[in-house]
């Protein structure tokens, strides 16, 4: 009889539940998840924590057992401590062993702390998973916080620094980057985000690296070398690594995250991986990379669950991009940021959205846009297929929407490469 294993249940893990459901998967499917937890959306936590969003909103998949209602499973509240990927058997943090025909890894990733010696854990934070969240909304329900010191100014960074200053904190948001979404936003770009977020009374350091925090008084020094800044608490954002720690690198191929095919496939036969976990294809590098955004894991897990049930689902691959919504700005960061090439930039006349590109070879490389979320959708899709070598224009339906959200035909064909000065 068929067995498969799923080791974590987010994103990925639940896609992967769902796909084997849905392919016709008819054996019995275990999910591990320590937690105790349904699949939960990171993304989300600084929403809980900043009182915007109830805690059943952290979960966009409903429960357990509305979950299992619709995708039988064993759930199985523990920790995998082991894989023997050769047998396909998984070690349990009590010892036991589990057999299965298939396995599925979706263990994400975990916050990065980089090596600062000892430091007062009760004074730093990180956000990440729902016990973060509420850890954080724990002390937010202490002693006011007068002021927080926010490490990376990255996605998760911004979105901490935001909920603290609305909640009435004084934030300082430093990074050892030269500048603001150092791997989304052009110089341009973030120099005018910048601006935006000072405006907001956040303060930003850039150019500083952590070198260690302490306790002072009740709260931190944060020491970025000889400069010091002190707070009520620190938050670290300083970016993630693959929860891997059970893996013998030996029996399944890793680099920063497990190496996958088109099929979710590992290098061990039967064993499978997808999320922040693994290293798909970047479709513009053309390298493996670990891409980690949640639709990504999502269609990483389906293709995976798709493939343990015998389906012909594969994945291509994706690109870097983000699409996110802060101090009342949308920004959108498209591709390589450190493409070389040929700048571009447009600014609807009326001031209201702004568009900065850099073309290789006449072909559009990044794309970064503040305040107009609805062109992104169809600039990254084009950008998808010609990573993927399709020469196709942007479609007829696609140019009445980018027309309606206020690009001019000029700056679409621009986009497509066709023409080369607009006026
Ligand atoms: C603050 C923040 C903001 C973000 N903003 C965006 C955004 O704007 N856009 C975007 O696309 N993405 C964003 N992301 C990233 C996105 O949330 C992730 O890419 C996505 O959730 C990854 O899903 P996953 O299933 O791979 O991993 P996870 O959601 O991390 O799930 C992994 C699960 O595995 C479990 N696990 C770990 N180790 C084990 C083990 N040994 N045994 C059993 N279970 C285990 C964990 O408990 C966890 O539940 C953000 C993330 C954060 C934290």
């Amino acid at each position: 009889m068929e067995r498969a294993a799923i080791i974590g249940f987010g994103c990925a893990g639940y896609h992967g539940l769902k796909a084997l459901r849905e392919h016709g998967f008819s054996g019995q499917v275990d999910v591990y998840e320590p937690t105790g937890l349904p699949p939960a959306n990171p993304m989300l936590t600084t929403y809980y924590t900043g009182g915007k969003l109830p805690y059943e909103g952290m979960f966009p998949f409903g429960g357990l057992e509305e979950i299992n209602a619709q995708y039988p499973f064993q759930f199985r509240k523990e920790r995998v401590n082991r894989l023997l990927a050769k047998e396909k058997t998984l070690v349990l943090e009590g010892g036991t062993r589990e057999s299965y025909t298939a396995i599925l890894i979706s263990t994400g990733a975990e916050p990065f702390i980089p090596p600062i010696g000892p430091y007062p854990k009760d004074r730093v934070y990180v956000m990440r998973s729902v016990a973060d969240a509420q850890r954080m909304k724990e002390r937010l329900q202490g002693k006011k916080i007068e002021r927080a010191v926010v490490v990376g100014a990255s996605m998760a960074g911004i979105k901490v620094a935001e909920m603290l200053s609305n909640l009435g904190a004084q934030c300082m948001l430093a990074d050892l980057a030269p500048r603001i979404f150092p791997l989304a936003a052009l110089p341009e770009t973030a120099a005018e985000i910048q601006n935006r977020v000072e405006k907001k009374g956040v303060q930003l350091a850039f150019g500083v690296g952590l070198s260690g925090i302490t306790p002072e008084g009740d709260g931190v020094a944060v020491h970025f070398g000889d400069r010091v800044e002190q707070g009520n608490l620190a938050v670290l954002c300083i970016g993630t690594r693959p929860s891997l720690s059970f893996i013998d690198p030996s029996e399944v191929e890793v680099d920063r995250g497990i190496l996958v095919n088109q099929r979710m496939e590992t290098s061990a036969p039967g064993v499978y991986a997808a999320g922040d976990c693994c290293q798909g294809r970047n479709l513009q590098s053309n390298t493996q990379q670990v891409i980690g955004l949640w639709a990504n894991a999502g269609i990483q897990g389906k293709t995976a669950g798709s493939a343990i049930a015998g389906g012909a689902l594969c994945y291509e691959g994706s690109f870097p991009h983000n699409i996110t919504h802060f101090m009342g700005m949308d920004f959108i960061g498209l591709g390589d940021v450190k493409a070389q090439g040929e700048p571009y930039f447009y600014q609807k006349p009326d001031g209201s959205f702004q568009l900065r590109a850099v073309f290789q070879q006449g072909r559009l490389a990044c794309v970064n846009i503040l305040d107009n979320y609805a062109i992104s959708g169809v600039v990254k899709n084009y950008m998808v297929k010609r990573f993927l070598g399709e020469s196709d224009p942007i479609s007829p339906m696609q140019k009445v929407a980018l027309l309606r959200s206020g690009l001019t035909p000029g700056v679409i064909q621009r986009l497509e490469g066709i023409v080369h000065e607009t006026k």
